[in-house]
């Protein structure tokens, strides 16, 4: 069953005079159950994608389609969007002095029950939920009623992070690992977080400049991402191919 659909799809970003198509002609097909793992040059349009995906300001779509269990997610507004499950890592990367991080993820968890016409979640419930997760995480309990990333280790934002997502339980989820430098423990923070969430009805697409974080969540197909579009698809050892051949090889190949 395929979750995510995105068919010929074209986005601009910036200001209208000065809009650049940044995602030209791309078609890609997440299924459930299935962790899809996308690569390519910096500057290819990687985050641009999860953005158009996600509905940020800024970005425009011009052409073509994404739909998430058949439904039209670019007609939604970013709200609707997260309620029906789409997760996209980094959504909260910013420092919010004055809220906790548990207050934070109540509210968030909320807005989504609210918009699915749920209601809230219990205060008892939530502490309860939040409780297991973060001994699973190993998080301090006290960590979490600190403000959200307010002078937290690049360690512990990860796995505040995976936190944040664990408690959001979203249907289909977006990480994108920018090309920060993630050191071994961090990546293994998130590729554990990621291997925990693979469940048979969520589908997860992996941003990665490096092949490194792959070798610990192991994705049922890589792509490459080149030039706004899909140029290339294969299996995990697509991704050993690009770390040794580096880009040139593959784009050189469909060009
Ligand atoms: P990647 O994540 O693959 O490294 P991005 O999606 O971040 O690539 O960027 C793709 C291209 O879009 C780059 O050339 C970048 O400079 C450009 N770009 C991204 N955001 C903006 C913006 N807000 N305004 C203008 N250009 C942008
Ligand atoms: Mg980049
Ligand atoms: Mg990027």
């Amino acid at each position: 069953r395929t979750m995510l659909k995105i068919e010929n799809l074209t986005a601009t970003v910036g200001e209208e005079d000065e809009a650049k198509t940044i995602i030209n002609g791309l078609d890609l097909e997440v299924p459930a159950g299935e962790v899809h793992a996308i690569m390519g040059p910096n500057g290819a349009g990687k985050s641009t994608l999860s953005y158009v995906l996600t509905g940020r300001d800024g970005y425009e779509v011009t052409g073509g389609s994404a739909t998430l269990n058949g439904e039209d997610i670019l007609g939604m507004d970013p709200e609707e969007r997260a309620a029906k499950g789409l997760f996209l890592s980094f959504q909260y990367p910013v420092e919010i002095p004055g809220v906790p991080v548990m207050t934070f993820v109540r509210a968030a968890m909320n807005s989504q029950r609210k918009a699915r016409g749920e209601d809230e979640i219990s205060a008892p419930d939530f502490i309860k939920k939040s409780r297991e997760l973060g001994q699973k995480l190993k998080l301090d309990a006290d960590m979490l009623k600190r403000p959200l990333n307010v002078g937290f280790s690049g360690g512990e934002k990860k796995r505040l992070e995976i936190y944040q997502m664990m408690m959001l339980e979203p249907k289909f989820l977006i990480l994108d690992e920018t090309d920060s430098g993630l050191d071994i423990d961090a990546l293994k923070t998130v590729s554990d977080g990621v291997n925990a969430m693979r469940s048979p009805d969520r589908g997860m697409l992996v941003i990665t400049h490096y092949q490194r974080l792959l070798d610990h969540i192991q994705p049922d197909k890589v792509h490459v991402l080149a030039k706004g579009r899909i140029i290339a698809t294969g299996g995990p050892e697509l991704a050993h191919r690009l770390e040794k051949e580096g880009y040139d090889g593959v784009l050189g190949e469909v060009a």
